[in-house]
């Protein structure tokens, strides 16, 4: 079946360990918004970093949402596979001018600025000449950086209108690494265009990307999707939760509670079921509502309590 028949929401999860809570949630709020309006729900695997990324966590990954009974539509999408892709978009990018090679070492970046979520790249690299840029490629292998400029809005439909500075909130950002690999910014906007996708819901730290990413549709003339953000998942003392803290992982929830129980358990954190029952997830659909989601982040404390 053609994606371009249809309209598509997507999850593109990276495959770089056993998925944790808050991954699950990102997976089963944004299928429970697809199906609720009516849209396919596509599955990309973004294992770009070869050395992060493994196979085993994907096919680990792609097993836990069907235990949930998250099914997808379509083929599975590898980013890995998709490498030609990426280069036609990047061609484009340099054929616009719109490129330059970046001499900076990761390490150089990080020691001139504040450390951030969203680190803005200072544009050191921007203006160099031909003579400069020539001699720095014998020292370095470069990366390239696109240039932005102007404002960016859009509406998320759940945190409502959005705009930043390019240049000043942004920066110019990495669309190929210096070892030769795509960006994961890149690649996104590449894959969610020919893939035909119409609505993105994904957690709310990726809002300064979804900017660059408007950016590049902008630039490379692709249609954008609709995008609604969703909080974050935290701990108890209000630390994002990441792949590390493995007693959150899903092989740990696996063993403890069976799919309705965590359907049930993640709609009442989500403020959606007053208390947490067990779910079915064509139960989950209905009662599903972005209105009532808050819009700060959420803690975990509650999914461990009333066991189910
Ligand atoms: N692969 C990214 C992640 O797992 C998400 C990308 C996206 O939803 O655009 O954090």
């Amino acid at each position: 079946m053609e994606n371009s028949e249809f309209e598509n929401a997507r999850f593109a999860p990276s495959p770089s360990g056993r998925m944790h809570l808050g991954n699950v949630y990102t997976a089963l709020l944004s299928w429970l918004y697809a199906r609720k309006s009516g849209k396919r729900w596509l599955v990309r695997i973004e294992d770009l970093d070869k050395q992060r990324c493994k196979k085993e966590y994907a096919e680990q990954l792609l097993d836990d949402l069907c235990f949930l009974g998250l099914e997808w539509d379509g083929e599975i999408v590898w980013q890995s596979k998709r490498t030609d892709f990426y280069k036609k978009a990047f061609d484009r990018l340099f054929d616009a001018g719109l490129l330059y090679p970046c001499f900076c070492r990761r390490a150089d970046i990080l020691a001139s600025s504040a450390p951030h979520e969203n680190l803005v790249y200072a544009g050191t690299c921007r203006n160099f000449c031909a003579e400069k840029i020539a001699e720095l490629s014998k020292i370095r292998r470069p990366s390239y950086r696109v240039k932005v400029f102007g404002e960016s809005t859009f509406f998320d439909e759940h945190y409502g209108f959005q705009k930043i500075d390019l240049q000043k909130d942004a920066g110019d950002f990495i669309v190929r690494r210096a070892d030769g690999n795509f960006s994961y910014q890149l690649a996104v906007c590449v894959d969610d265009a020919d893939s035909h996708v119409v609505q993105i819901m994904r957690g709310r730290d990726l809002l300064t990307s979804t900017h660059q990413q408007l950016f590049l549709y902008r630039v490379l003339n692709f249609t954008p999707p609709q995008y609604a953000h969703i909080p974050l998942l935290v701990s108890e003392d209000g630390r994002r939760l990441s792949k590390r803290e493995r007693d959150l992982d899903f092989g740990f929830l696996r063993e403890k509670f069976d799919a309705k129980q965590i359907v049930g358990k993640i709609l009442h954190l989500c403020g959606f079921l007053e208390k947490p029952c067990p779910l079915e997830l064509c139960e989950a659909i209905s009662i599903f509502d972005l209105k009532k989601l808050p819009k700060n982040d959420i803690s975990i404390s509650r999914f461990f309590e009333n066991s189910i």
